[in-house]
């Protein structure tokens, strides 16, 4: 790395102190930008990575909430906004017990990137709460999403930040959140929000968007080796939204999906997972993917284990950040793993990168392959402000051309600086010099 660079990320480091997810992810773009201030040192003279890693505003609140019982319960609440050179914040909201500030930056900062490569007006942010749904009855989820809401609404808008969904945000709770604005504001404003519900300004797609989006990258990225999802070996972690819709378009492509998991086992089902088993136990019911294993003959459970135990040719990590480590990705490669597409934000860690791509395993970094969600989004965004409604088919080949389109613009830019299949490096830097130049159009603000 530049010796420039190195100054910055150490002042970046030492700004942040803790955030150990923001640290690695700002590591890991920085680590793709040497050649790039190399051939343009207008962004150094700027100070474009400096504002880049800063962000443009952070919100930290109380939630407080009645549960059940009846107790007082208070819970932190985050609202990150990265950057807006290219349009209004936009980013998901996320509530697990492990959010913090250093996870909340660490996603707002890949979500700046992962915006820019989808070649929409937005901006970058991301938000959440320490809150933990698991358990927790729909009144308490609900009064929790009022809650939040009710200090949020002051700081969001269709022209200012657009908040979504992420982990723990489904399109349940995008509903009660939208109806709380809705309520405080006396505004029907549908653009505010996005991953609705389809009767109330949602977008067809929108839901399958991250799965069907990265199974998309995974095959266009197949096919410049000459290969295909059809016959091929795959493996999912998570079976939330992305992991089940990632299952689906696979196995729409001729996949054979064995394997999928939760945060407390997996399963494995060599006859192919069974969408609608899986679906009933984790959408409608909402219990542990184990009961899927329990309803399906032939499928079995395994518990405190990790996915990557079972052999694949094509992984697909759909769960959650650093879940796929170095140990993971060698028994994967031994195995003969010829391809990994992130479903989820960073799932794969530094180390486990660096493995793969040594090895030869063709490599999608999230902020590429799980783009289809949030381009969506604003697909979702462009139906709202002109008060339209598009058909399934339109918005899916929407967003095959916008998977396309990124897909392509990391590869070929990866080949301008260099280092061809690396999509790492082209991902990292078509996302920033759309930013940078951006930020330099704007001037010092
Ligand atoms: N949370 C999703 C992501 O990581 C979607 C964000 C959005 O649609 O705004 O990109």
């Amino acid at each position: 790395m530049q010796v420039q660079l190195e100054r910055v990320l150490e002042q970046v480091l030492a700004r942040n102190p803790g955030e150990r997810e923001f640290h690695q992810a700002v590591t890991e773009v920085f680590e793709s930008l040497g050649p790039v201030l190399e051939r343009n040192p207008q962004y150094v003279d700027a100070a474009v990575l400096e504002r880049l890693c800063e962000p443009e505003r952070q919100i930290i609140f109380r939630v407080p909430w009645v549960d059940d019982t009846g107790q007082v319960r208070i819970n932190r609440g985050f609202r990150v906004e990265f950057n807006s050179a290219l349009g209004p914040f936009k980013g998901g909201l996320r509530f697990h017990p492990s959010v913090y500030l250093g996870i909340v930056k660490f996603l707002g900062f890949e979500q700046v990137f992962k915006n820019s490569l989808t070649g929409m007006p937005i901006g970058g942010g991301k938000g959440g709460s320490d809150f933990d749904p698991r358990g927790r009855s729909a009144g308490e989820v609900m009064r929790f999403c009022q809650s939040f809401m009710t200090e949020l609404y002051r700081h969001i808008g269709e022209y200012t930040d657009v908040p979504a969904g992420d982990i723990g945000v489904g399109g349940r709770e995008i509903g009660w959140l939208f109806g709380q604005y809705k309520r405080i504001t006396n505004r029907y404003e549908s653009g505010v929000i996005t991953g609705k519900g389809v009767t109330w300004g949602g977008s067809l797609v929108r839901t399958e968007a991250t799965g069907y989006g990265t199974v998309l990258f995974a095959e266009r990225m197949l096919a410049t080796r000459g290969l295909s999802f059809d016959g091929m070996r795959v493996t999912v972690s998570g079976s939330g939204n992305v992991a089940i819709h990632a299952i689906e378009k696979a196995q729409a492509l001729g996949a054979h999906v064995v394997a999928c998991s939760d945060s407390l086992g997996y399963v494995v089902d060599e006859a192919g997972i069974d969408l609608e088993i899986l679906r009933q136990v984790r959408e409608v019911e909402r219990l542990p993917v184990a009961e899927y294993a329990a309803r399906r003959s032939g499928a079995h459970y395994v518990a405190s284990a990790r996915v990557w135990q079972v052999d694949a040719q094509v992984a697909l990590p759909c769960a959650t950040q650093n879940e796929l480590d170095e140990n993971d990705a060698k028994r994967l490669v031994d195995a003969g793993l010829l391809a990994v597409a992130e479903g989820a934000n960073m799932p794969t860690t530094p180390g486990a990168v660096a493995l793969l791509q040594s090895a030869g395993v063709l490599y999608a970094p999230g902020k590429a392959a799980n783009a289809g969600g949030v381009a969506t989004s604003a697909l979702e965004m462009q139906q709202n402000a002109s008060r339209d409604a598009w058909s399934f088919e339109h918005t899916e080949e929407r967003l095959a051309g916008i998977m396309a389109r990124i897909h392509d613009n990391c590869a070929e830019t990866a080949e301008e600086y260099g280092d061809p299949g690396n999509y790492v490096l082209g991902a990292n830097i078509a996302g920033f010099t759309k930013v940078a130049d951006a930020m330099l159009a704007l001037g010092v603000v």
